[in-house]
């Protein structure tokens, strides 16, 4: 009996160990499964480090070549700005040559000036910095421009009475007038199709001196009107606290 006993324990214990061992096989097979698991995750994960990274070189790639583009404009716009600016220097040199030559016998103007283009117009580009039709760039305007309706010749007119000091072509002014008004003031008109009065001639405050036109640096039928201030102080009352704007033609009308 105490051997059948024995036997009998013997027996058990096997079965528990068996199943001990079962246990621990089923707990390696689970932790096996879980790192394999992990293993997937992190290779997931890694894959889609790689690509996270692959992204951003590209967008880094896009930065640079939009950056590159960007400084491309902002050279563009600077380029335009100093030729603006050169261009402007070159006009009030000639201005001053031609004030000086005229010696004219006004001394300023009375009053305020009159619309310079002959009605129905409307104001198609105002003065100040702008959208350059041409280039896109960022340029200064410096003066009005004032389109009449349905692109019609509509005469242009002196803004006030004042000598003309020049009267044919001049660059992107395409056909262009200035008349001296004296005591330093200048209007000029351009992209005019046809001239009417020569330089030297005198003319009246609301005489017509041009045909509206679309000739030099001009996208449609305009006149593209400046007034210019030489002399300091400025020659009439300007309205208080505008010394920005001395040359804003707006503030004539
Ligand atoms: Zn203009």
């Amino acid at each position: 009996m105490t051997r059948l006993h024995s036997l009998s324990i013997i027996a058990s214990n096997d079965l528990t160990l068996i199943e001990e061992i079962q246990e621990e096989r089923d707990l390696i097979e689970a932790r096996k499964d879980e790192l394999e698991n992990n293993k997937a995750n992190l290779e997931n994960m890694r894959d889609q480090v790689a690509a996270n990274e692959a992204r951003m070189d590209q967008a880094v790639l896009e930065r640079k070549d939009l950056l590159a583009e960007l400084q491309g404009e902002i050279d563009l716009n600077l380029k335009a700005i100093r030729d603006l600016e050169d261009e402007s220097q070159r006009l009030d040199s000639l201005i001053q040559e031609l004030i000086a030559e005229a010696q004219s016998q006004f001394s300023g103007i009375e009053g305020e000036l009159l619309w310079p283009i002959e009605p129905p117009t409307w104001i198609s580009s105002g003065y100040g910095w702008r959208r350059d039709p041409f280039s896109g760039a960022q340029a200064w305007h410096g003066g009005v421009d004032i389109a009449p309706h349905h692109g019609a010749a509509n005469y242009i007119i002196a803004a006030a009475e004042g000598k003309v000091i020049y009267s044919g072509w001049n660059g992107g002014y395409g056909n262009c007038i200035m008349i001296d008004h004296g005591g330093g003031t200048v209007t000029l008109y351009g992209h005019m199709s046809s001239l009417l009065v020569q330089k030297g001639e005198v003319v009246s405050r609301g005489q017509r001196i041009a045909r509206a036109g679309t000739t030099g640096y001009s996208t449609g039928v305009h006149l593209h009107f400046e007034v210019r201030e030489f002399s300091k102080p400025a020659v009439r009352n300007y309205p208080s606290g505008n010394k920005d704007y001395r040359h804003n033609p707006m503030y004539y009308f």
